[in-house]
């Protein structure tokens, strides 16, 4: 099989979006990832998973900490700035949750301290406990499907 064909069949499983942040020094850093699953209750905790090309790989080491921000529907415009599919240089402003850089208005602001670490193939595994959560209700999400962004109006 090849990637292109798994890449597809992966495709197919619709998922919401987020933006994971982090702060090295005074630098805060963004990217898009919809690898993001929630884990456990008790203690809480959630994975992401971050390709070994991404500079945001080393500066989740260095910091050992990140803000993951679930996007609304109309956040397409970050989706696409951190993923880099946008070519103007934006001045975004942040908001602060528990010391992590998070997206403005997004469904759900989540300050994580990474708590495993597991190289997975080309991509590492973050497994962070959710140590702050702030939400803000009454959006639909930004959904990701077959490559597209879609809108799940609710
Ligand atoms: P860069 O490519 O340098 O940064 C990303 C963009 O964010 C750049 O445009 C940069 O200018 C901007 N940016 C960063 N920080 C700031 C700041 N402080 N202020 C303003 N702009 C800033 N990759 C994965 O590894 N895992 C995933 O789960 C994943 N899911 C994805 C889901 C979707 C829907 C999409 C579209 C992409 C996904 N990607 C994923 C790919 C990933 O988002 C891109 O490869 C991204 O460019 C990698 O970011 P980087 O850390 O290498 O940094």
């Amino acid at each position: 099989m090849d990637e292109r064909s798994f890449r597809n069949a992966m495709g197919t499983f619709p998922t919401g979006v987020t933006v994971i942040t982090t702060k090295v020094g005074s630098d805060v850093h963004g990217m898009t990832a919809n690898a993001f699953m929630s884990v456990s209750l008790n203690p809480q905790l959630l994975l992401i998973s971050i390709d070994e090309k991404a500079s945001m790989l080393d500066k989740i080491r260095q910091t050992n900490r990140f803000g993951l921000s679930i996007l609304a529907d109309h956040q397409l415009d970050f989706s696409m700035h951190f993923a880099g599919q946008k070519k103007k240089d934006q001045d975004i402003k942040f908001d602060w949750v528990n010391g992590m850089p998070v997206i403005p208005d997004a469904l759900a602001q989540i300050a994580c301290t990474v708590e495993k670490t597991f190289v997975a193939g080309d991509h590492t595994l973050f497994l962070g406990k959710a140590d702050h959560i702030v939400m803000n209700e009454g959006e639909a999400p930004l959904i990701f499907y077959k490559g597209n962004y879609q809108s799940l109006k609710l």
